[in-house]
Formats: C-alpha cells, structure tokens, sequence
C-alpha cells in the first residue's frame, strides 16, 4: 500500500516538476486581465491563474512589483502579450524566459493582420484582442502553451477553447450588428489613446486617439486643436474616456469644440487595455467588449439593447 502511494509522487516530482501532481491545478501568472481571462476560460478547473494588471492598470507603463516577481518565478506558466504592450517589462521576460515557460501569446500572429506602430517603424499596434479575429488565434496561443506544461490536460484545454471560441464568434456577430445600426456618417470613435485601431479595422470606423499607440507618448497641443477641429466640421456627437488612462486630453476636447459652440458630451468610460472589475461579467473578456460594443453604439446613435447581448451589462443604456 505505502508502496503504491509513494511511487507515483516520485515519479511526478521528478518528470513533471513543478506542475508535481495530477490533481494540483497548474499555476499560471499572465500581465493583462485580457490573457488572464483567456487562460481561466481555456484551463477551466485544471488552472489556477492570477492577473498582474487590474481593473484601471495601463500596461504600457507597468513595471513588475517584487511580489510580481516571485509570483512569476514559482509559476508553471507565465503569459505575456508580447507586441511591446509591455513596454516597461521587456528585459524582464528575456531574463525570466531563461528559466521557466514564459510565453508572448500575441508575438505569433501573422504580420500582415497587424497594424503598423505610429511610433517605430519595426513594431506593431498590440491592441489586437480588439479584433475578435486575432483574440481568437491568441486563444488557440494560450490552449497551445497550457497544453506543453500540462499534456495530461490536452483534451480539456482544447474543448474549452473551441466553446470560448464559439463565444467570441456570437459577440463579434452581436457587434457587427450593433454598430452596423450606427449612421454612417457617425462612425467615429474618439478616444484617449490609440487602442481601437482594430475594432476601427473591424467595423469599418474611422478612429482617432488624442495619444497614440502608447499611453508613453504625451499629446502635443497641435493634436488637441486638430481635434476639436475635426470635432466642429463633423459634427461628432461624443468622445469616449477609458478606464486606463487619465480623463485629462478628453476633457480639453470638450472644452475646445464648447469654446468653437459645439457641443461633445461623453459618450461614456470604454475598457481599452483593462477589463472591467473582477467578479463581475466586464470582469471577463465577453463583458468587456459587449460593454465597449454596446456603450459606443448607444452614444453614436444606434437602438441597443439596454444591457448589451445577453443582457448582463450592469449599467443600462
Ligand atoms: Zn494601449
């Protein structure tokens, strides 16, 4: 009896460390709560994943914290999103990568679907789990790193991502449909920085970010009144702030198209590069983007439904 007991935790301890034990769920650390989100919906009850960045954190600027790091060098499996999203991380992966499984899920995805970076001529817009296209291949990215640290979970990862899967096509038919009914002369997206590039590519609106692509680069002056002006001459009705990033430059646009008589109201706080708070569905990566889908909709003129797809938005539209 001892015998038997005692064999297999050997065995395990020495093959498969440090996932160590069949019925130890496998620990997984990723940056954004997007790729956290992924991994829960992939690993299922076989993974137990925490986030580094919560509600309202901006990735661009995060730098790891000292229980991050630890956090990150017990882990079975560490998630990034590659792309330079973590700008302030980079060195850290390279180091980290030396010694335990650290997969970039977003580095993968073929280039000629990525947007070309406003600042360095040899990166990429990272945003891409705006396009529900690209979220899916990052999806397939995570089921494909949970499976090389835990085989025996092949089967079950694979499953859970064909039903995530499944989902995301329902929500990107539920956006098409709901932001088809915005006027066309009406599909434009203010924000404050660059991060709906792909939903713009998506959806066919045009897109404009006070920043660009990275919260790091400030707006200039010139770049505010550029677009007041746009504002004025289109007639757009709202601007949208985000949950990530200060409120500051959105409201200096309300301010100038009011000083030209034109008045912007806020079309709403839309989740660009943090979902919204845990335990609730903006908490997941469905809620998120129903949230988005649904608020820039409902402010640019189309009928919603007042809580979104499936109509478990908290707040009414
Ligand atoms: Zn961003």
């Amino acid at each position: 009896m001892l015998r038997r007991f005692v064999l297999p935790l050997i065995a395990a301890a020495a093959f498969a460390a440090p996932a160590a034990f069949a019925n130890e769920r496998v620990s997984v650390v990723a940056t954004t709560g997007m790729i956290a989100d992924a991994a829960r919906q992939v690993g299922g009850d076989l993974v137990d994943v925490r986030a580094l960045m919560g509600p309202g954190i901006d990735p661009h600027a995060y730098r790891q914290t000292r229980s991050d790091i630890v956090a990150m060098t017990r882990a079975d499996l560490v998630l990034w999103h590659g792309l330079y999203l973590e700008a302030q991380m980079e060195d850290f992966f390279t180091d980290l990568s030396r010694e335990n499984t650290v997969v970039a899920v977003a580095d993968d995805l073929p280039r000629d679907r990525l947007r070309a970076h406003d600042d360095y001529a040899d990166k990429f817009d990272p945003h891409v789990w705006m396009d529900p296209a690209l979220w899916t291949m990052v999806v397939g990215t995570v089921a494909d790193a949970l499976t090389q640290v835990h085989p025996e979970g092949a089967e079950v990862f694979a499953s859970n991502a064909d039903a995530h899967i499944a989902e995301i096509a329902r929500l990107a038919d539920y956006s098409s449909a709901t932001l088809t009914d915005v006027p066309e002369s009406a599909r434009v997206l203010v924000t404050a920085h660059d991060a709906f590039g792909y939903f713009g590519q998506a959806y066919g609106f045009e897109v404009l970010g006070i920043q660009g692509i990275s919260t790091e680069s400030e707006a200039g002056l010139n770049r505010i009144r550029e677009l007041v002006d746009l504002l004025v001459e289109r007639d757009v009705a709202a601007v949208f702030v985000e949950s990530s990033v200060s409120d500051r430059n959105i409201r200096a646009l309300i301010e100038g198209a009011a000083a030209q008589g034109h008045e912007v109201s806020v079309g709403g706080e839309l989740f660009s590069d943090a979902m919204g708070a845990d335990q609730t569905y903006e908490g997941t990566f469905i809620g998120m983007i129903d949230h988005n889908v649904t608020v820039i909709a409902g402010a640019l003129g189309a009928d919603v439904p007042p809580r979104g797809m499936d109509g478990k938005l908290s707040a009414g539209y």
